[in-house]
Formats: C-alpha cells, sequence, structure tokens
C-alpha cells in the first residue's frame, strides 16, 4: 500500500488515498464532491502540503522562527523580564 494524491476534475480539489499499487491509476472518489472524475497527481515531494508550504514560504515566519531561537526575543528586548 502507499499514499497517492489525486486531483478532483470537478472541484479542483485535492486529495490523498492509500491503496495499493495495482489499482494507483484507477478513478478515485472525491471526498468533497463525490466525483470520480479524478486523475492522480505525479508529485516529487511527498511532504508538499497546502498548510506547510503555505507556512515555510512565508519570510516573516521564517525570519522569527531563525532569529527568535529559545528567547523569543523578550530579555535583551528592554522589557526588564531578566
Ligand atoms: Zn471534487
Amino acid at each position: 500500500m502507499a499514499l497517492y494524491e489525486y486531483k478532483c476534475a470537478e472541484c479542483d480539489g485535492r486529495f490523498d488515498l492509500m491503496r495499493s499499487m495495482s489499482a494507483s491509476d484507477d478513478p478515485a472518489e472525491c471526498p468533497d464532491c463525490g466525483s470520480a472524475e479524478s486523475r492522480r497527481v505525479i508529485s516529487n515531494f511527498a511532504s508538499i502540503t497546502p498548510g506547510a508550504s503555505a507556512m515555510s514560504s512565508n519570510p516573516m515566519m521564517d525570519a522569527r522562527i531563525a532569529s527568535g531561537g529559545g528567547g523569543g526575543g523578550c530579555c535583551g528586548g528592554g522589557c526588564g523580564c531578566g
């Protein structure tokens, strides 16, 4: 069994399904609209999800994570917590 990604031709929604390799190219039913008009999506990176890509493509978020570390920018920021 493997995880395959499909794209619905009806509502353009994407969804994942666990199925055997022999059934990987079979039509998959869309969980959103119930249509079986879906195509398997060939993706090079299995870790790509809408949520994850939105996070990592946010420069503000990356900068905060990179500079914040464990300190959170509080101590040394003049807030008097130290
Ligand atoms: Zn759909």
